[in-house]
């Protein structure tokens, strides 16, 4: 966890001049010219699925209350096959500075399975046949002029948050140092997807 939580990092973020928030809207909504889009989408879905759908898993959560504390820690996961779900999370175990004695407590089971067309994509699973779909999808990015790929969707890869975080901490010195020039270019990807 970063020292001072994730709000900080986004308060300071936002707090950036010339960065405007859209909530409620998708990319494929934005009508604008820009210079140069960061795009952190799913890169099949940017490319209107045209080579194929890559897969991915996705999870249903089941919320439930408790009374006092369930698990004593904010997350166990679970393994064993038999068991339907992968990981229960107790939320008022990730603050733990808050001192207030709740009499409840707020849990979720999570469950994982394929994603269909219209769940929320959250694991790349990268088998053969996927990789070899991204490959194309790859070689299609390249060819683009004014995007770059990033993260977990845009690059088709399993990232952790301190991953993320380094990557994108890279990339703003490559940024940084590209904006240094009149006529810049960035690359389709900072990392190498494959
Ligand atoms: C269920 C789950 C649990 C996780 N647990 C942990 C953990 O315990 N520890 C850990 O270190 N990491 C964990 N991770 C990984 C961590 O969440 C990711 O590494 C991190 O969020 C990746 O950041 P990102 O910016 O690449 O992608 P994201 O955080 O997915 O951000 C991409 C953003 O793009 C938006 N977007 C996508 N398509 C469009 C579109 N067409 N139009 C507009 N917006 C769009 C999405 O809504 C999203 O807000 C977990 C991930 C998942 C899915």
């Amino acid at each position: 966890m970063p020292k001072n939580g994730y709000t900080d990092i986004i308060k300071n973020i936002l707090n950036v001049k010339g960065i405007d928030v859209r909530l409620g809207c998708s990319f494929e909504d934005l009508k604008e010219n820009f210079q140069h889009i960061f795009y952190t989408g799913p890169i099949d879905r940017y490319f209107e699925f045209r080579l194929g759908r890559l897969g991915y898993r996705t999870l249903d959560f089941e919320r439930f209350v408790d009374d006092g504390d369930h698990q004593g820690t904010a997350v166990i996961n679970y393994c064993d096959e038999e068991v339907p779900y992968t990981r229960i999370s107790e939320h008022k175990h990730f603050a733990p500075w808050e001192q207030e004695n709740f009499s409840k407590t707020v849990c979720f089971r999570e469950y994982s399975r394929l994603a269909g067309e219209n769940d929320i994509p959250y694991y790349p699973i990268r088998l053969v046949n996927e990789k070899k779909m991204l490959e194309d999808y790859i070689t299609l990015a390249r060819t683009k002029k004014n995007i770059s790929f990033m993260g977990r969707l845009g690059t088709y890869r399993y990232l952790d948050m301190d991953v993320t975080i380094k990557e994108a901490l890279e990339a703003c010195d490559v940024i940084d140092k590209a904006l240094q020039e009149d006529n810049f270019t960035l690359p389709a990807f900072f990392v190498d997807p494959e």
